[in-house]
């Protein structure tokens, strides 16, 4: 694609890495047929090589974003399926970044939408915060069905009706601390606890220090790390997410440096896609650029981990799975074959239903602030699930778990809770 921008303009190196995107862009098209918004919405401006069409207006012209500009890149799920499919390479994340963080810095959205995103950037990256308001949900669910049809409440209204009924207790697991190798050690690994899944979902990460201590692996939770930041990132609100990098470099370094590591396992894999780019996004900062690429170079999903530890292969379970890759699994790290294996191995059948390149409509607040699109994604993600007849769903992400879970009866589980079963955890709740 041809572009003009100017040499002031160039001169951010910001603008400077859009360009270059922009530029390898051959307006093929092959992205819109796996783009999960325009196969939903039809729309051209809803497609990868659309909004890349909006990006590049709204930079080259310097302008500030309109909200035509706006509503479109607001519907795009950073799922990716776009990188996976384009044949030129175009690095679509780093572009919808960038324009995401312009757009936050120069449009002034309705009153509505600043409170609900103020309102989620506030709550849901911070443990306590969040588990206090699925409780007070708890409380104004009855609520729910009013506050929808009211504008200004819409998004409080959508949140509700996502929030569990029950909240776990809280889990050790999420405490800093040392969880001991039986037996020989044969690794360290550092554990993201990270902010939403331990008080959703807590028998994650239990699962994951149990697998792992068993096979000779010390687990570290450590002190001072936090969200990892990708809920802000994908809101454009980029210091808070370069801050939350930041103190997260800073915890594991001192891990890492004190006792060594093997790897920074992370269970959330929207979350790991974000961990793997801290060099990227930390990369003009000269105190830390060096220090997140480390981190990055260290981050490994679960199942990247425990794919390197040779796991005895399993009797057979007479349990057919339906597998949900989730988009930051196969799209944003790649990881498409590991997960798969690693159940196989461990006795279970494995299906994969049909369209599994295509989103389930989570994607990080997604599903809260565009309800009508996620609902028709989730619509079909389970249709296809539900036609594999699998005894249970096996995925690797807590958003695809809570998204997919509020449409089906099926049990699903993150693969590393069977695992952990497989080799001689306990059944996971719910099977
Ligand atoms: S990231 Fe996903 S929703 Fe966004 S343009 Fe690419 S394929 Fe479409
Ligand atoms: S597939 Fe790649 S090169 Fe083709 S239009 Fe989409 S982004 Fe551009």
């Amino acid at each position: 694609m041809q572009t003009n921008f100017t040499p002031a303009q160039l001169a951010d190196p910001h603008v400077a890495e859009s360009e270059a995107i922009l530029r390898k862009c051959v307006h093929c098209g092959f992205c819109t047929a796996t783009c999960p918004t325009y196969v939903t919405l039809g729309d051209e401006l809803d497609s990868p090589r659309g909004r890349i069409y909006l990006i590049k207006d709204m930079l080259e012209n310097g302008r500030a974003a309109d909200k035509e500009t706006v509503t479109h890149i607001d519907r795009c799920l950073s799922c990716l399926a776009c990188t996976t499919t384009c044949p030129s390479g175009v690095d679509y994340m780093h572009l919808v970044d960038h324009a995401r963080v312009h757009i936050e810095n120069t449009y002034r959205r309705p009153f509505k939408d600043r409170l609900a995103r103020s309102v989620l950037a506030a709550v849901l990256p911070y443990p306590a915060r969040f588990r206090l308001s699925l409780k007070a949900a708890g409380l104004a669910r009855p609520f729910a069905g009013m506050m929808k049809r009211m504008p200004l409440l819409k998004t409080f209204g959508v949140m509700l009706d996502l929030a569990p009924s029950a909240v776990p207790q809280p889990s050790t697991s999420a405490m800093p601390g040392v969880h001991t190798a039986q037996g020989k050690r044969v690794g360290r690994v550092a554990l993201l606890s990270g902010c939403a899944q331990p008080v959703l979902k807590p028998e994650i990460n239990e699962a994951t220090i149990r697998l792992l201590t068993r096979f000779g692996v010390e687990v570290v939770v450590s002190a001072g790390e936090g969200c990892c930041g990708a809920l802000v990132h994908h809101m454009g609100r980029e210091n808070q997410a370069l801050e939350a990098a930041r103190r997260n470099v800073d915890a594991w370094l001192k891990v890492a440096d004190e006792g060594g590591l093997d790897a920074i396992v992370i269970t959330a894999s929207g979350c790991g896609t974000t961990i793997k780019d801290y060099g990227h996004m930390l990369r003009l900062d000269p105190e830390y650029a060096e220090k997140a690429a480390r981190v990055s170079a260290l981050a490994k999903d679960i199942t990247e981990y425990l794919s390197t530890l040779d796991l005895p292969e399993q009797d057979a379970r007479g349990m057919t799975l339906a597998y949900h890759s989730a988009c930051s699994m196969q799209h944003g790290q790649k990881i498409t074959v590991a997960p798969k294996q690693l159940l196989k191995r461990a006795g279970f059948v494995v299906r994969d239903p049909a369209e599994g390149h295509l989103c389930c409509g989570s994607a990080g607040t997604y599903n809260i602030l565009q309800p009508e699109i996620s609902a028709k994604l989730k619509a079909r993600k389970v249709k296809n699930i539900e036609a594999t007849k699998p005894d249970a769903i096996a995925t690797g992400n807590i958003g695809c778990i809570t998204q997919i879970a509020s449409g089906t009866a099926i049990p699903i589980l993150h693969t590393v809770e069977l695992l952990d079963w497989a080799y001689g955890g306990a059944k996971p709740k719910g099977l």
